[in-house]
């Protein structure tokens, strides 16, 4: 018998990697736990689909859930099927990795119309996520995107690169038939603060430069002061900069390309316009003060636009009966461990990635972010027993009426999606509804009508 069970709720990168050190380093029994019945959280459901190799990471996370101490319960919710006494009873430590996908909203006027939505729903939507809702009207010549990160681009692209390139990826047909019939031709990305400021990451914006069919529009007056960023680092010029200056430097040729996305820095939207939806938004010009800070000139301008897609920020959701910190968005903890409001550990509480440190870093951050979590865990585990058993959890789980789709379940449902994908000349077909994966992860296809 393994010497300690562990459970992650969580089976996005960081949760997996966590599991993957733990096995590594000791010969704990781990549980990954997720709400979907599939693994790999934002690298299915967050990256881009024209970003393949990105998604290829996943070979590596799947060797770590075919370890024969790892196990997968999908279709398994914390706070639906299972809570923290669940876990706390069958488990020698947990490690909570629930991400933060929950988007901050802007706070301004008209924000409710329709037409304004978050860019995380709009990431869930082009990428076949089960609680993606609805649809989106791309039927106004002009989007605006409020944000300054990396998601803020992705969205930018996907609205501006035209099917062609996107018909063999993974995307849902019903979104590909969307963006094919879109007529969206412009959209302004719209940053705060100035150019040296913004999150995007140089590989990011070498995308957009290296699309074809899509100009890139930068004001040089908006390049006049790049920002407390260039200031703090006394670097005028960093690759990102010059990017910025070669787009402001190009504009005829930018202009005339068939599609364009318009990077406006210094530019703060006040309030979304509209009758029965979307029409326009209203920004104000920001200005850098001697101290640092940020205010507005009282400058406004107008852009008409028929869809505002907001991305200004991502937050966990608290979970039950576990603390929170509100100011951060995240689970309190110190290098791992959760501790509660005086600072103290919670025995046997861990948490990693998104939850642990907040929205940022890339997906290889969440390596190093879980190996001190699982640091942690070895150490406050040493010489401990196993206080429960796998059997004892599956009895536990049967009796809490939770439908676990397993590692198997998860394979019958990739197997499923890879060959509808090659049908239609496709990376994969991925199923996007909640009961036909349910269904096809139990085994039960005749449900899907296949
Ligand atoms: C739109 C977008 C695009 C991105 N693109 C890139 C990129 O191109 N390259 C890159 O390096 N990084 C990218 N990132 C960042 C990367 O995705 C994150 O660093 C990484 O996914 C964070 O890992 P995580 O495991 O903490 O969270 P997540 O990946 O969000 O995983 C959390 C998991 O927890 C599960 N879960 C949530 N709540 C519960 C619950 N109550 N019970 C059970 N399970 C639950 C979820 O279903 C999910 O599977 C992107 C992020 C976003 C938002």
């Amino acid at each position: 018998m393994p010497s300690v069970n562990v459970a992650v709720v969580g089976s996005g990168p960081a949760g997996i990697y966590a599991a993957g050190e733990l096995v590594r380093k000791t010969d704990a029994a781990v549980d990954v736990i997720d709400r979907i019945p599939a693994p790999y959280g934002l690298v299915r459901y967050g990256v881009a689909p024209d970003h393949p190799r990105i998604k290829a990471v996943v070979k590596s996370l799947q060797r770590t859930l075919e370890h024969e101490r790892v196990r997968f319960l999908g279709n398994v919710e914390f706070g639906r099927d299972i809570d923290r006494a669940f876990l706390d009873a069958h488990y020698d430590a947990t490690i909570y990795a629930t991400g933060a996908l929950h988007s901050k909203p802007l706070g301004i006027e008209g924000e409710q119309l329709p037409g304004s939505r978050s860019a995380s729903d709009f990431v869930s939507w082009y990428n076949g996520h089960p609680d993606a809702a609805g649809g989106f009207d791309l039927d106004s010549s002009a989007a605006a995107v409020v944000g300054a990160g990396n998601v803020a681009l992705d969205v930018a692209r996907l609205l501006t690169r035209g099917v062609g390139s996107l018909c063999a990826t993974d995307i849902p047909s019903s979104v590909l038939e969307a963006f094919a019939a879109s007529r969206v031709r412009d959209v302004h990305i719209l940053c705060r603060r100035g150019a040296a400021d913004a999150k995007f990451t140089t590989k990011e914006l070498l995308d957009l430069h290296d699309l074809r069919g899509v100009g890139v529009l930068v004001d040089p007056g908006d390049l006049q002061d790049l920002g407390s960023g260039a200031a703090d680092s006394g670097e005028a010029a960093s690759p990102n900069v010059e990017l910025f200056r070669a787009w402001a430097a190009d504009a005829a040729a930018q202009q005339s390309e068939p599609s364009r996305i318009h990077i406006h820095f210094w530019a703060r939207p006040v309030a979304i316009q509209g009758g029965d939806r979307v029409e326009s938004i209203r920004i104000e010009r920001m200005e850098r003060t001697d101290e640092g800070t940020i205010h507005g000139t009282g400058e406004f301008r107008t852009l008409g636009v028929g869809l505002v897609l907001s991305s200004v920020g991502y937050r966990s959701n608290p979970l039950p009966g576990l603390p929170y910190d509100l100011a951060r968005g995240v689970l309190p903890n110190v290098a791992g461990r959760v501790v509660d409001e005086d600072g103290n550990h919670i025995p046997s509480l861990y948490v990693t990635g998104w939850l642990k440190r907040g929205p940022q870093g890339v997906i290889g951050t969440n390596k190093t972010c879980a190996a001190e979590t699982v640091a942690a865990v070895i150490e406050d585990l040493a010489g401990r027993s196993a206080r429960s058993g796998t059997a004892a959890v599956d009895h536990g789980l049967t009796a809490l009426g939770a439908e676990v789709i397993d590692y198997g379940g998860w394979r019958r449902i990739d197997a499923q999606e890879l060959a509808r994908g090659q049908e239609s000349g496709r990376d994969r077909a991925k199923i996007c509804e909640w009961a036909e994966l349910r269904a096809v992860g139990a085994g039960h296809l005749a449900e899907t009508g296949r």
